[in-house]
């Protein structure tokens, strides 16, 4: 449009119309430093768009992000190429100081199962170009899907070198299943600091978020392909379930705590508008897919669950471990972890996949896990081992549902673990009916190896447990199979460490049961 042709079509528009738009528009910000230093991500890949995120801060430690508490109009665009030449979608929209300066665009009209590149500006100020990708068409054949899932990043224990390698992988996804920021502070012998305590207002929840989202490896994987998320416990509270806390707080007050923390997450993830927090709420449970080759069912273990059974004396809430014979409140089948109305969500979202595989992606492993050798058992109340029932009936009606090659990818216990999954673990001619891997901790600590060996001999549906390394899990799903590996850093004591597969598991199509590959 020439001058002249602009200047008629402004002036058919009318000054007066124009003027109180001007007014209303945010100012057109001057940031002293990059506003983009949290970087950029993507999330919930469609056949048609993608979610994309960044959250402008300019002092990751500061109240407000060091920003003043008004709006901010922030342009993105998506291309083909990652030199940003060829801009197939662009817009604008605001950074709201209610929202921490937290943006989430969802990008509508792209190609099916092609990969974009996309990136922000905010002022004279430009992101770094995040890539990320759309989802096959529905019921589309796809030869090969490559996928990483990872969990518990406590940032004080170790550095993220995993998530350098994970994205140099080149995934076409990642899962992220639970304990992004850790809300405790105070590791002994720490390899760095979060510099503040225990997190309860939504201040300190944000400022926890943009410490962990400062770290450039992190970063990198964001900006590495979409990601698809799901929280733990220490989003919030360790062992909290529904509206208990692990200690003594009302449930009344936790629940504020908690929605402090639920709004945080979704500020710092590149979340749906759907998934927005509702009042104290914030439904995440979603299912995702793949063309004609996956779906995913990402579940939400947290914010449902019935209290644990059997705490521990004096404790209004938080988990346990017990002798299974003296707490027969495990066997009421009553309980869900899930909550039945997720419960009868997820069935549905089964019972209609058109997939050829179904990954269950979730927080913690569903195998049983016996920590008494020899007779009788003893079962951590946190985990599925504290609400069997409801386990036994997900693991059921896989089988009566007949549903397509289930598989579940898990966090949580900060182990590598393989197992077969059983509607009744204690009896040998149960059927496997699924197969499950959980990831070791991206950071976090765990157990020794000396102390999870001597309960393999009790729990022979479980191939392997691994506590030696930190690290994520690598799938690939294809015509074949479903393969995954177990990458393992060599520590992560130190930011540029190496990187191993440790070991690797094979489930053929169609044939349950996981193997060692
Ligand atoms: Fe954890
Ligand atoms: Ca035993």
């Amino acid at each position: 449009m020439d001058k002249r042709r602009f200047l008629q079509a402004l002036g058919a528009l009318g000054a007066a119309g124009l003027a109180p738009a001007c007014a209303t528009s945010p100012a057109p910000p001057a940031f002293d430093r990059d506003p983009f230093a949290l970087g950029v991500a993507s999330g919930y890949p469609a056949a048609d768009g993608v979610v994309l995120w960044t959250r402008l801060v300019t002092d990751p430690g500061a109240p407000g992000g060091g920003l003043d508490p008004v709006p901010v109009r922030v342009g993105w665009e998506v291309a083909r190429d990652e030199a940003m030449r060829e801009v197939v979608l662009r817009g604008t929209t605001t950074a709201d100081p209610a929202w921490a300066h937290a943006v989430h665009v969802e990008a509508r009209g792209l190609a099916p199962d092609r990969w974009y590149w996309y990136r922000f500006t905010a002022g004279d100020a430009r992101s770094p170009v995040g890539r990320t990708r759309t989802a096959p068409a529905a019921g589309a054949a796809v030869a090969r899907l490559r996928f990483v899932f990872a969990s518990c990043q406590h940032y004080e224990t170790g550095y993220y070198g995993a998530w350098r390698h994970a994205a140099a992988d080149a995934p076409d996804l990642v899962a992220f299943l639970g304990d992004y920021i850790y809300e405790s502070s105070g590791a002994r012998n720490p390899v760095r600091q979060h510099g503040a305590g225990e997190t309860y207002t939504l201040d300190e929840y944000r400022a926890r978020y943009a410490r962990y989202r400062s770290d450039a490896d992190l970063q990198a994987a964001h900006a590495a392909c979409p990601w698809i998320v799901t929280w733990d416990d220490h989003e919030v509270d360790n062992d909290y379930a529904g509206a208990q806390p692990e200690d003594d707080m009302p449930p009344g007050e936790f629940l504020l705590r908690r929605a402090a923390a639920y709004r945080a997450y979704y500020e710092h993830m590149p979340l749906p508008a759907a998934m927005r927090p509702n009042g104290l709420r914030m439904r995440i449970h979603t299912a995702l897919d793949w063309g004609a080759l996956a779906r995913f069912h990402v579940l939400d273990d947290r914010q449902y669950r019935d209290v644990q059974a059997c705490l521990r004396p004096g404790q209004a809430g938080g988990s346990n471990t017990v002798d299974v014979a003296s707490c027969p409140a495990l066997a009421d089948a009553g309980r869900s972890l899930l909550g039945r109305e997720q419960e009868r969500w997820l069935e549905a979202s089964l019972a209609s996949s058109p997939a050829g595989w179904n990954i269950l992606a979730q927080q913690t492993p569903l195998a049983q896990f016996d920590q008494q050798p020899g007779p009788g058992r003893r079962a951590w109340t946190d985990g599925w081992d504290g609400y069997p029932a409801a386990r036994r009936r997900l693991l059921e009606y896989l089988a009566a549902a007949r549903v397509a090659n289930p598989f579940a990818i898990g966090g949580d216990v900060h182990v590598f673990t393989a197992a077969d999954l059983k509607p009744d673990f204690d009896d040998a001619a149960s059927p496997v009916v699924a197969s499950e891997v959980a990831c070791t901790a991206i950071s976090s600590r765990s157990w020794p190896q000396e102390r999870v060996d001597p309960f393999l001999a009790d729990n022979p549906h479980i191939k392997l447990i691994d506590a030696r390394r930190r690290g994520y899990a690598r799938a690939e799903i294809t015509a074949r199979g479903l393969a995954v590996d177990l990458r393992g850093m060599q520590s992560v004591a130190a930011p540029d460490a190496a990187c191993d597969t440790t070991a690797s598991f094979f489930v053929a199509a169609g044939r349950a049961g996981i193997e060692r590959a």
